[in-house]
């Protein structure tokens, strides 16, 4: 199984503010442990991620490629990997279909494992992360961290249903690992 992976919100803290140095980038309590276990049990994992603050130019891209540096330093800390990072950078005003909710990063993510839509789950904690899965025809997990309980609470849009909602990526890795 592929598991695609939102960033903000489902591994670490959303900042409404974007995280825009490593000292920010708060990781959730049991997140990299989760990520360990889908690790540990085969499948792969990748983080599809809009970082719409580099094209914004609130975040130079080479801070970006540290902040992800530490992201997989917090990882490594908890024996967890992740195989492939795709981020986004692109404003909304010129998004192409990588920005979710197009489904183009979710699709190179499928691409480079060669993976099917039936053998692919994605996580968030947005609305557009559904949206995303969606349109690339793959599975959906909402998560109740980072804005997934305001996600939940503004009502789920009946195109993306069916959608499991899950209280964060530890009991949603839990219920795709059957235990
Ligand atoms: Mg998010």
């Amino acid at each position: 199984m592929l598991v695609l992976l939102d960033r903000d919100g489902v591994l670490n803290e959303n900042r409404d503010d974007y995280v825009k140095s490593p000292g920010e980038l708060v990781m959730l309590p049991g997140a990299a442990q989760a990520v360990a276990r889908l690790n540990g049990a085969g499948h792969h994992v990748a983080i599809c991620t809009n970082q719409s603050a580099v094209g914004r130019g609130i975040v130079q891209p080479a801070m970006l490629e540290r902040i992800h540096e530490t992201l997989r330093e917090h990882l490594a800390r908890a024996g967890a990997r992740i195989d492939l990072l795709l981020a986004c950078t692109d404003p909304p005003w010129a998004a192409s279909d990588r920005r979710k909710p197009g489904p183009g990063m979710l699709q190179e993510a499928m691409r480079q494992f060669r993976v099917g839509p039936h053998d692919t789950v994605m996580i968030g904690d947005d609305l557009v992360d559904l949206q995303a899965a969606m349109r690339a025809g793959i599975r959906r997990i909402l998560v109740r961290t980072g804005k997934g309980r305001k996600t939940q609470a503004a009502g789920i849009p009946a195109e993306v249903l069916p959608v499991a909602v899950h209280d964060d990526l530890a009991a949603a890795v839990a219920s795709l690992l059957g235990a």
